[in-house]
């Protein structure tokens, strides 16, 4: 088995050179929407020399391909074999068809990042996250493990008491889970007067919300995870988009990529390059993807790379974890921040049953936050509590204010909303999240 594991950066750039001509001409020979775009901006694939020339081209928003979704399809239809979609957080979904091949790739890309997490052939994986309802991550981590040679526990989304029966008696290895489920786990166990030792993981490898602060230390999501099932925890970032994945090795400094995979670049806001350790956009040129190949994908997730080697030997590019999304970037008396930093300071206070994060411009043309906090607590000291923690955690004083918890879940789920809007955005005409 070949592995970029031990690749050095000469060999990862030539490897990478080579194969972003190969996508380039791909996607103009076989994309309607490349080969238009190619030829409304004068560019020909044969401008494209190699890494050097990589921002030559075009950019790829998630609108672009909401506005063109089926343009991006580059194979006969005869030839996808599995439609996905993404969450549709963010306005419409859109959907991303995949060939065999491509959903070979998805479980290599994911057979490397279990690797790189020590798991191996034989270890038991309880995988708690859905593989149906179009979602592309379930079916790639079981793939992934799958061919890895690992055995799975396909539960997908259960009651608790039916996971931790399952895990008491198959005792998996590990588990694949969002964060949200496993403290959902560990307040079950707390009440329930389980100990972690009886579930005995060994590995828990986290998908979604990031669990490391831009230190890549544990923020508190992470802490409150590892406080209970010790500190074995894996970060991954996956996108679907770009059908791939990023994860973390025993080293824990950032989520590697797998340099045969994708091309990884952090842009400012005005779309230029940004070098090592600054933060910005993170733009994805996927690699060997045949259904619907995609060139400099705004994946609008905000984080930053390193290039240096890590500390594992590996020389693969790494990112930071996503710190928010571009979109709902606040500038808050110079201090620039994202709401995932305030949920993540909120996280660790026991007395706060929910929470809305509201931005407006204020009359200074400024952006203003104000937090609403459902609890049962309105005494003095749990503001001051609040305000000392989130000027610690977040750098802020936001305008702070205690209501009863159902008062907060009528305007988390306000005009019907399906999803919680956690964070609601007045600074936008109209917000969608
Ligand atoms: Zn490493």
């Amino acid at each position: 088995m070949n592995s970029s594991n031990t690749l050095s950066t000469h060999d990862i750039t030539r490897i990478q050179d080579k194969l972003l001509v190969e996508t380039t001409n791909y996607a103009y020979e076989h994309s309607p929407y490349y080969k238009r775009k190619f030829d409304d901006i004068g560019l020909l694939p044969s401008h494209i020399k190699g890494l050097g020339s990589l921002d030559l081209l075009p950019l790829t928003s998630r609108e672009d391909i909401q506005e063109n979704n089926w343009t991006f399809l580059s194979v006969p239809q005869q030839d996808i074999a599995e439609i996905v979609s993404t969450t549709g957080t963010t306005g419409d979904p859109v959907f991303i068809a995949l060939t065999s091949n491509d959903l070979k790739r998805l479980a290599s890309n994911e057979r490397k990042s279990f690797s790189y997490a020590g798991v191996g052939k034989g270890d038991v994986f309880h995988l708690s996250v859905t593989c149906d309802n179009l979602f592309i991550a379930g079916i790639a981590y079981y793939s992934g493990l799958v061919e890895l040679g690992a055995s799975v526990v396909r539960i997908g989304p259960q009651n608790i008491v039916r996971h931790l029966d399952l895990i008491k008696k198959i005792k998996p290895v590990g588990i694949v889970a969002v964060p949200s489920f496993m403290v959902h786990m560990a307040r079950f166990m707390i009440d329930s007067g389980i100990i972690a030792d009886e579930l005995g993981f060994k590995k828990i490898v986290l998908i979604g919300d990031s669990i490391r602060d831009a230190d890549l230390k544990n923020n508190a999501l992470g802490n409150l995870i590892e406080s209970i099932f010790g500190n074995i925890c894996y970060s991954t970032y996956g996108i679907t988009e770009a059908q791939l994945s990023f994860c973390e090795c025993h080293m824990h400094l950032g989520l590697h990529s797998h340099p045969e995979f994708v091309l990884v670049e952090i842009l400012s806001d005005n779309d230029f390059v940004l070098p090592d350790g600054e933060i910005g956009e993170l733009v994805l040129t996927p690699l060997q993807i045949k259904g619907m190949p995609l060139l400099r994908y705004k994946t609008g997730d905000i984080t930053f790379k390193m290039s240096e080697p890590c500390q594992c030997g590996r020389n693969s590019v790494r990112i930071g974890p996503i710190l928010g999304r571009k979109h709902q970037k606040l500038k808050v008396k110079g201090v620039t921040l994202y709401p995932k930093t305030i949920e993540n300071a909120l996280l660790g206070i026991k007395d706060i049953v929910n929470y809305q994060i509201e931005a407006f411009i204020g009359d200074d043309r400024t952006d203003h936050i104000v937090l609403r906090v459902g609890s049962c607590r309105n005494d003095n000291d749990f503001i001051i509590l609040l305000k000392d923690l989130l000027k610690a955690k977040a750098r802020v004083t936001p305008q702070i204010e205690i209501n009863h918890p159902e008062e907060i879940e009528k305007r988390l789920f306000e005009g019907g909303s399906r999803k919680a809007i956690i964070f609601k955005d007045r600074r936008l005409k109209s917000y969608e999240e």
